[in-house]
């Protein structure tokens, strides 16, 4: 759903950032390049794509920029094509921010190595206290396994499955941000994101050398305004304060046990714990 309360088929919006750029050209592709942007159709993860990516990208630090000469026509399409989709956002959406939410991450590192640092990657890891990961994973559970075709689990094999998929995750952003500076790093507790929006927004533009507004303005174009997100905040609108959700008493002692076995390389460590 699109902000403007369309889908993303019928937004137009959307549909114009999709014919006035090349985005669909490589969702087919099968070979090494990064995935788009995931607004077209969505495109299941490809364990085989992943891993190229990740050696590739490996392979980024003994040999620098120079790695992406194997192939170097396609990987510059693939360049020009993205810089012009941010392009078009940005012109588009009359601001200068642009957030990559692919959830593999490998774009901006790609886009970082490719450009020879001159676009640097920043990373903003964003955590969630893993019960409460857990528990709306497993209530989505069945609606997700009907849609992609999931066997279906006992009760604590789902919480398990859910909690594997936050250790993973995490996992994964953790490695990613080895090709990237430390002062390029920054992360941040849901939990103290919703307590206080403004405060740690301002730390997020900071990080991100943007300059501080007041997200709490009225927005000036709304005709212009296409956000694809959370659903409860385009239903409720933003007043600074998110309500947040805690689960931990809806978990029996045996869940939460399942929960903190399996997550507790990183819940201490995000102060979970
Ligand atoms: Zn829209």
């Amino acid at each position: 759903m699109c902000s403007c309360k369309k889908k993303i088929k019928n937004c137009e919006f959307w549909q114009s950032a999709y014919r006035t750029s090349d985005l669909d050209k490589f969702v087919q592709e099968d070979s090494w390049i990064p995935y788009y942007p995931r607004i077209i159709q969505p495109v299941s993860a490809n364990l085989a794509n992943q891993i190229l990516n990740l050696v590739m990208l490996g392979m980024t630090i003994p040999f620098k920029h120079y790695i992406w000469n194997l192939s170097y026509k396609v990987y510059r399409e693939y360049y020009e094509s993205y810089v012009d989709f941010v392009n078009f956002i940005v012109s588009r959406n009359q601001s200068s921010v642009f957030i990559d939410g692919g959830k593999q991450g490998f774009r901006p590192i790609f886009i970082q190595s490719f450009s020879r640092s001159q676009i640097p990657a920043k990373l903003i890891h964003l955590t969630r206290r893993p019960h409460d990961y857990v528990y709306s994973y497993a209530k989505v559970y069945p609606y997700l396994s009907k849609a992609f075709s999931m066997k279906m689990r006992s009760r604590n094999d789902i919480i398990a499955f859910a909690a594997k998929k936050w250790l993973s995750v995490h996992r994964k952003v953790l490695n990613l941000k080895k090709f990237i500076l430390d002062e390029n790093y920054y992360s941040m507790r849901y939990e103290d994101l919703c307590q206080d929006p403004n405060h740690f927004l301002a730390k997020t533009l900071r990080f991100l050398d943007v300059e501080y507004e007041n997200l709490q303005q009225p927005v000036i174009y709304p005709e212009k305004f296409h956000l694809i997100g959370s659903q409860s905040i385009q239903k409720h609108g933003f007043d600074g304060v998110i309500k947040l959700s805690t689960h931990t008493a809806d978990l029996s002692t045996e869940e939460i046990k399942i929960i903190d076995r399996i997550t507790q390389p990183f819940s201490a460590r995000f102060g979970y714990v």
